[in-house]
């Protein structure tokens, strides 16, 4: 088995020698036991607090240990009743080219016809976060006026097509030209902005929002967060979904100016983890994967060929070097 462990916790950016690559022995399978072989690797922002020991909503990566990640593999060995040799099945599975695993947590899917990365993007977890914060948190109305931030990212292209969808005017930001240009034409922002190239994110948000800020889905936080914060609506809503900016930062930055704003413009800001949200997962795959079917929903994934290049792919990820969902071909 190819595998990648923790070595090191990060200090700031993640480098490459917080990442180590082993080979191992297969072990014998006891029973109630499978062998996964992994064919696709989600690498997610998510993993970026796991690998330190911080306060957070899911448990740190443990040193010397491989690295786990949403995943989809297929069942080569099975001491275990409920799962057949071929079985497709995803969940949380090792950075590795096999996992062993008791079967627990996992998913079969029947794979006819769909991509097997499309569970891990646009019908998996990233999909169904932006799908748990619009609906749910967000709730625009047609001629309201919708931020997405991390515009053409795995959560970010799937919010602002549903925004879109619901009728409003829908603006976001990425961080470069080519994700602006696809988010227009592509994805139907009626505006996207390149936050690497604007400065002054507020003059750019006063000019696409002329009406102001209704909701806000929020990736990015830090000084992209504190413009739109300022140019929220009375009730306006706030999905707070992640805050990708600050992740790296090794002293926390200050927060927006005036927290008065709440109180006098009825703010609703809210954050959320799409894990507590799984009794909705049925109704979110019969809605969004009736707009994949039918063409409505557009989606992007960058595809990494090859576990060695897991680490790099995600330090890259950190940096805006993915165009839509990040993916490992394992095998
Ligand atoms: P993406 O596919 O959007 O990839 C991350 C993107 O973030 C990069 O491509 C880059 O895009 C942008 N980015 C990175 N660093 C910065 C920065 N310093 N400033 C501005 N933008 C930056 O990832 P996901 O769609 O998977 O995740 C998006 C957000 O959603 C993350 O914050 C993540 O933690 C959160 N999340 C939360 C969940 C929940 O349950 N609450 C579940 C899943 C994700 P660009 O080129 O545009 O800069």
């Amino acid at each position: 088995i190819q595998q990648i462990v923790l070595a090191k916790r990060p200090e700031g950016d993640v480098t490459a020698d917080c990442f180590r690559a082993e080979t191992v022995a297969l072990p014998a399978l006891a029973d109630g036991q499978i062998l996964v072989a992994q064919r696709f690797l989600s690498l997610d922002p998510y993993m970026r607090p796991r690998m330190t020991e911080l306060r957070s909503y899911t448990p740190p990566f443990e040193l010397d240990k491989p690295l786990t990640g949403g995943s989809v593999g297929e069942v080569v060995e099975s001491k275990n009743p409920r799962y057949a040799k071929g079985d497709i099945v995803m969940g949380m599975l090792n950075w590795a080219t096999h996992t062993v695993h008791d079967g627990k947590g996992l998913r079969k899917i029947d794979a006819a016809g769909i991509p097997l990365s499309a569970y891990l993007g646009v019908l998996g977890m990233p999909s169904f976060t932006a799908w748990y914060g619009i609906k749910h948190i967000c709730k625009p109305k047609a001629g309201e006026t919708v931020f997405v931030s991390a515009a053409t990212g795995a959560v970010g292209q799937v919010a602002g097509q549903l925004a879109k969808l619901a009728g409003a005017h829908v603006v976001g930001c990425a961080g470069d030209e080519q994700k602006c240009q696809w988010a227009v034409r592509e994805a139907g922002y009626d505006a996207c902005f390149n936050h690497k190239t604007e400065r002054d994110v507020g003059a750019v948000l006063d000019k696409l929002c002329p009406q102001g800020i209704d909701a806000d889905f929020e990736n990015v936080g830090g000084r992209i967060f504190h413009a739109v914060f300022a140019r929220l609506n009375n009730f306006g809503r706030v999905a707070f979904c992640g805050a990708i900016s600050e992740y790296q930062d090794a002293t926390p930055i200050a927060g927006p100016e005036k927290m008065f704003t709440i109180v006098q413009r009825r703010l609703t800001l809210q954050g959320f983890i799409v894990s507590d949200h799984v009794a909705l997962m049925g109704e979110f795959v019969n809605e969004v994967g009736g707009l994949v079917a039918s063409g409505k929903l557009k989606s992007r994934e960058t595809v990494i060929d090859g576990l060695a290049k897991a680490p790099e792919a995600f330090m890259g990820l950190l940096k805006g070097e993915n165009f839509g969902k990040l993916v490992v071909k394992v095998g």
